[in-house]
Formats: C-alpha cells, structure tokens, sequence
C-alpha cells in the first residue's frame, strides 16, 4: 500500500509541474503585443486613391483594411471623434458632443486649450465615466503603460490617471521628432506597450485650400512617408514585426465655399440666442422666453434653405446625440458643404473645407487599416462603427473593456482566429492531462501488479517446497495457517 501511495504522490506532484510548467509558457505565448493607434486628423476614406501611397499599399496587401473607412460619430468633429475612439461610446454617453460645448452643471463652456496646454481645463469636462483605452490598460495590466503625442483629451485626469508619457498639442514639433519620441517610449526600460500618435493633417490644409485641392493630395503622400519613417523606425528596433498598429482618423471632409453659406441673422434675431459652436453643427442657447419663437422661425426657413432643425427632444435616435445634458435646447445642422455665419459678410467666411455633418454623409468618414501579429493578411470588410475601435484595441491587449457602445462582430474577422489559438493550447494541457493519467494509471497498476507478484511468488515457493516434503505443508500453506495450528490438527 506504501508503494502505491508514493506511486500516486509521485504522479501528483509530476503533474502540477508539468502542468505548471505549461501554464508558464502559455501565458508568454498569449502576452499581447504592444499596440499603436496613429490618427491623421480629417483623412477621408478615400484618400487613399488619390496619390502615390506605397507604405499604406503595403498595409493593405499586408493587413486589414475598411474599403469605405469607419461610420464616425455624430458631430463628425474632432474631439468628439477622437474620444468615441477610445472609449468606444457616443457622444451622448461620453458628453464631448462638439469641439466646444456648455456644461450646465460646471456652468462653463469647454474650450479646448489648443497653445495654451500649461493652464488645466476643469477635469469634469472630461471625467464623466468614460474610460479612454490608456486608462483601462494602466488600471487592468500590472505593466500597463501608455504614451500619448497629442491625442484630444489625453491631457486630463481620468479615473485619477492620465497616460504614464504625454507630449500636449504642439503644432512646431517635427512629425518626425513625434515618432522618434514614440519609438524611444516604446523600447527604453519599463517601456510603453499601448502609444497613441496624433498628426494634424491634411486636417488643417484641407481647411485651407479644400478636400480636393493639390495641397491635400501632396499632404495624403507626406501622410504616407511618415507612416514610412515609422516602418524604418520600428524595423531599427526590432518592433515592426511584433507590434500591432492602426491607422484612422476622426473623420472625412467636404468642400466649403462663399456661395454655400447660411446667414442665421435672416433668419433669427441675435439677441434672442447665445450660439456655442455655430457651423456646421450650431448649438442654440436660447434666451428666456425665445426658444419657441427660434424654433419656429428656423423650422420655416430650413424647407428651402439646406440645413435641419431640432428640438432636443427630437434629435434622432440615430445620432446618438440626444440624452446629455450638454446638448442643447435647439440645434441645426447644414447640409453637406453648406455652412452657417452669424454678424459677418461672406468675404469673411475662410474655410475652404469644413466637417463636423451628419455621419450619414461618406464623405464625413474617416479611413481604416491596421497590421501586425494579432491581424489577418490581405483582408477587407466593406466598413464599420468607430466605436468598434475600443473593444477592438482592448482585445488587442488583452484587457477587459469598460461599458461601451462597440461590437467585435465586425472587426473579429479581422484578428487571428483566437478560438484556435486557445482551443490548441487547451488541447495541448489535455492532452498532457491524459497522459500523465494514463502514465499514472500504468505506474500505479505495474506497481500494484508486482506487488500482488511477489505476494503469490511467496505463495508459490512455499507450495514447491510443500510438494518436496509433506502434505500437511501443501495444506497448511493453502488454508493460510501457521505450521504450529497444522500440527495441532493432528494431519
Ligand atoms: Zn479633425
């Protein structure tokens, strides 16, 4: 019985290693790894046919890629945009409803800071329950660090945390000084495993000189020798081939013009509003008394006039917009390429190219592509929602997403199939289960087999020995009973 005890322990504890051992090693293999969200601001989904673009030809043909880009967030704005991406949430439910907005109950207008990044915004602007992805991977992973240049709103505190390296919004730092700095964050001891990367354009030129002006197709290829001298850059270090990266934007863009413009003053007496953010998403701020008279003013002028009142109450559900207390009383909305002026003449108006419309415009979405290890090669889906970015960059990192308004059904067709990595690893532990059982089972049964051997070797050798010299022996030693009590039977 001792012998088969030891036999057991033995096979136990040979087990636990093993199987320990294999833990281990599964745990290094499914360590994710480090992801890169790159952003060029108001990069149209279809830019990318627009000019010479090799480095982003090579993610395509090597990574995943949206054909008609990203279904963005409404007000297609920047801040807005920039932050449903990270957090996977509407506007509605993150509250960054527009690039400027009032809160009333901090009882202040959110103005982003731009040049001024020394003075502190109030942290309720920001910090309404939404958890931005550097915020769940530093909160959730021992090691979790992240790095941001630039990225809107990673400025602020959230949930007590900002990103363990920031570099604020600064417009004369060299594009590739910025991902020099990246890079460093990412291979320097204690490193970064999530960056978020942030580039103004062709943000900025297609305000300038218009979505399709030259300016913005030489802009899209200085977007792709950037991404180029990322390549490089990571290829030195030892890190293009084992790092995630996605590239998208905020979102697409529409031309703006003299002749396309609204004057509001026609329509609705200035005194009567205060307006916070006015094109192509004007926030109402009415008066006391005056929001009837607004809306049925507006209402009767946007029949002919190419823009779109609500009352808050009626903001449609598929806006995502609604349920804030940020939203205004009353908003409009210009139709594509139009745009809203109050108390200025048209020679005032600059912008040759303007966003923020309804997201129901394909021109107002942004591209998509990504590579690296966790991603298929060579594969498209037609489009899919911003908001699937946040649970998609937290599969990527192995990390539990907060609540959010995304969905892997779409993107998981990009990923590796998870389901087999694991399903192997687990058909790996079971099957070293069963062959430590069946080992044990086998050692067990030798052992028990030789004891019970030895026992009836003992049996035998007696018998031999019986046979040799008398009966009483032979019978004495079948019925098992001292020589001493076969005697005393008197046989
Ligand atoms: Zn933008």
């Amino acid at each position: 019985m001792l012998a088969i005890f030891v036999c057991l322990v033995f096979c136990l504890v040979l087990a636990f290693l093993l199987l320990a051992s294999n833990v281990s090693i599964s745990a290094e293999k499914t360590s994710s790894p480090p992801l890169l969200i790159i952003s060029y601001d108001g990069f149209r989904w279809d830019y990318l046919n627009r000019t010479r673009t090799p480095n982003f030809d090579h993610i395509i043909k090597h990574g995943v890629y949206a054909r008609r880009g990203l279904v963005n967030v409404f007000a297609t704005s920047t801040l807005t945009n920039h932050w449903s991406m990270v957090t996977g949430l509407y506007p509605e439910s993150h509250g960054i409803i527009d690039n400027h907005f009032f809160d009333p109950d901090v009882n202040k207008t959110y103005i982003p800071l731009y040049q001024n990044w020394s003075a502190v915004n109030d942290p309720r602007f920001y910090d309404t329950g939404a958890e931005p992805i550097w915020v769940t991977n530093q909160l959730q992973k021992e090691n979790g660090r992240s790095g941001s240049v630039m990225w809107w709103g990673a400025e602020n505190i959230v949930k007590n945390t900002r990103p363990t390296h920031h570099m604020p919004y600064n417009l004369t730092i060299e594009s590739t000084y910025i991902i020099d700095t990246m890079v460093k964050w990412f291979t320097q001891d204690s490193g970064i495993n999530l960056g978020l990367l942030y580039f103004s354009e062709p943000d900025h030129t297609a305000h300038q000189f218009g979505p399709d002006s030259d300016n913005v197709t030489q802009m899209i290829g200085k977007a792709d020798e950037l991404t180029g001298y990322l390549f490089r850059q990571l290829s030195r270090n030892d890190l293009l081939e084992d790092m995630n990266i996605i590239f998208t934007s905020d979102h697409g863009f529409a031309s703006a013009s003299k002749e396309n413009l609204i004057y509001l003053d026609k329509y609705i007496d200035p005194s009567w509003y205060t307006v916070i953010h006015y094109t192509p998403v004007a926030a109402i701020m009415p008066k006391p008394g005056k929001e009837d008279i607004i809306f049925e003013k507006l209402k009767a002028a946007s029949t002919d006039n190419h823009f779109t009142v609500y009352r808050k109450k009626d903001i449609p559900d598929r806006l995502r917009y609604r349920n804030n207390i940020r939203t205004p009383p009353i908003i409009i909305v210009a139709d594509i390429t139009y745009n809203f002026i109050t108390n200025m003449s048209a020679d005032q108006f600059k912008l040759a190219g303007n966003h923020g419309y309804d997201n129901k415009y394909e021109d107002m979405h942004p591209f998509f592509l990504a590579m690296g290890p966790s991603f298929k090669q060579g594969v498209e889906v037609e489009t899919f929602q911003m908001v699937d970015l946040y649970p998609l960059m937290c599969r990527l990192l192995e990390l539990q997403p907060a609540p959010n308004n995304g969905s892997l059904d779409v993107v998981s067709l990009f990923l590796q199939d998870q389901q087999n990595s694991i399903w192997t690893v687990s058909a790996y532990i079971l099957s070293l289960a069963v062959i430590i059982t069946l080992g044990g089972t086998f050692a067990v049964a030798s052992v028990w087999h030789y004891c019970q051997k030895h026992k009836s070797s003992e049996l035998g050798f007696g018998r031999t020995a019986a046979r040799i010299h008398s009966f009483k022996d032979i019978n004495a030693q079948y019925k098992l009973i001292p020589d001493e009590e076969a005697h005393d039977d008197g046989l």
